[in-house]
């Protein structure tokens, strides 16, 4: 007989390991217990939709798929208490249910939710990531006791302790009302302007094929609900991809885009006084030097925040995502781009890839000795570290 040896890839195909032992625990109590019966050092995985390696162990490996689910609601109190491992999907009915939903969401909704605070997951539009909607936190530490943290842990790649439940900020269920459409980069300035002017949630894509720029806008609704329409997913690079029919929808329907085809991503957080200039220099890198690179960048607003490891700490950002088939040669554009956002005083997304070195990215983080030492109080040993973080944080 075949011994299987374990094995764990994201859901890019760009990361991969082999843990000595993965484990799916169904209760808190199974984790707790799973822990303190080793002293391997241990990652967990969510849905694996980060590009940089932060899941890679070769100890213990934990998949809190099973630790899932709303546990309460308080609807007078805006918060939510879900589990861990709950796919944000999966949040969007119970918490309609129960009158209220996410203040907003990421361009997908298949990230487990402590997969996407851990990393500041955020959507589009002048709000805070997912990590800046975190009340709470239970966490399962090194020994196997369970603590109480505050939301200012929720953004820490895994690193403070297996989070098993998510106090989660939410707001009065609402609809929105999409529209798409496109203009020439020359003109996207003034889309912009006017998106952001009657708009809650704006942002464009710009295609370097056609040198285009699809929007999309959301303002919230009291209209009913549009009939559903089959969603397709056309061909990366293409207008028709980011276009789609106008509708209105509840919020957490109408948030997520079906994104199947699989591609790598990097993305810089640049102070919005500077995004405009960055974004011309990438059209030109792109154009010029890269022509190779043929996907979609995205433009998206985000709130500052006051979470030490966030790249929008301190002030208010535009994010420039670049995009790539795995199997594409997108490493020296992804790099150039990289430079010009460096250059601008930008900060990389932690859960995407990167170039710039840990040295440099640890000096971008005026507050990354603070995360260090709360990080070495929970887990002296460093059993929660991995070769991705180690020269960071160890
Ligand atoms: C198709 C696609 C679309 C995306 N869209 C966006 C977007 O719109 N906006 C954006 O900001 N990002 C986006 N991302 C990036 C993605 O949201 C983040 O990388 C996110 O962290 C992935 O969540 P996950 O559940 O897959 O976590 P994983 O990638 O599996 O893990 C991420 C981190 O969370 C930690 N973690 C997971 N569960 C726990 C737990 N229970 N306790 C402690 N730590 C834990 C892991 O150890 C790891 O450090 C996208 C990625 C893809 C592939």
């Amino acid at each position: 007989m075949l011994h299987q040896v374990p094995s764990w890839t994201n859901w890019a195909g760009n990361a991969s390991c082999a843990p000595a032992r993965i484990a799916r625990p169904r209760s808190v109590d199974e984790v707790c217990t799973g822990i303190a019966a080793t002293d391997a050092a241990m990652r967990v995985a969510g849905a694996g939709h980060s590009f940089a390696p932060l899941v890679a162990t070769d100890g213990l490996l934990l998949d809190l798929a099973e630790i899932a689910g709303v546990v309460r609601v308080d609807a007078a109190a805006g918060v939510a208490t879900v589990r861990a491992g709950t796919r944000i999907s999966a949040l969007g009915a119970p918490l309609r249910a129960a009158g209220v939903g996410l203040a907003n969401q990421g361009d997908v909704d298949v990230q487990a939710i402590a997969g996407a605070i851990a990393t500041g997951t955020h959507g589009a539009g002048g709000f805070g990531s997912l990590a800046t909607m975190v009340r709470g936190l239970r966490v399962v530490l090194p020994d196997g006791s369970v603590a109480h943290q505050d939301g200012a842990a929720a953004f820490a790649l895994g690193m403070l302790g297996v989070i098993v439940e998510v106090d989660l900020a939410v707001v009065p269920a609402y609809r929105l009302h999409e529209r798409t459409w496109h203009c020439a980069y020359a003109d996207a300035r003034a889309h912009w302007d006017e998106a952001a002017a009657t708009a809650r949630n704006h942002e464009f894509f710009w295609l370097p094929l056609h040198d285009r720029c699809v929007f999309k806008s959301f303002t919230a609704t009291d209209a009913p609900v549009s009939a559903a329409v089959a969603g397709r997913e056309a061909a990366p690079g293409t207008v028709e991809r980011y276009l789609k029919p106008e509708r209105v929808d509840w919020s957490d329907r109408i948030y997520p885009s079906l994104r199947d085809e699989r591609f790598v991503e990097m993305e810089y957080a640049i102070p919005a006084e500077s995004a405009w200039e960055v974004l011309d220099d990438v059209r030109s890198l792109m154009r010029d030097r890269h022509p190779e690179l043929t996907w979609a960048v995205e433009f998206r607003q985000q709130a500052g925040d006051g979470l030490a490891l966030s790249p929008t700490a301190g002030r208010d950002v535009v994010t420039i995502s670049l995009h790539a088939a795995p199997a594409d040669a997108w490493q020296p554009g992804f790099a150039a781009a990289e430079r010009l956002c460096r250059a601008a005083g930008g900060r990389p997304h932690w859960g995407k890839l990167r170039a710039i070195g840990d040295e440099e990215l640890a000096s971008l983080y005026p507050r990354i000795d603070e995360v260090r030492a709360a990080r070495r109080l929970v887990d002296p040993a460093g059993r929660f570290l991995n070769a991705y973080l180690r020269p960071l944080f160890g």
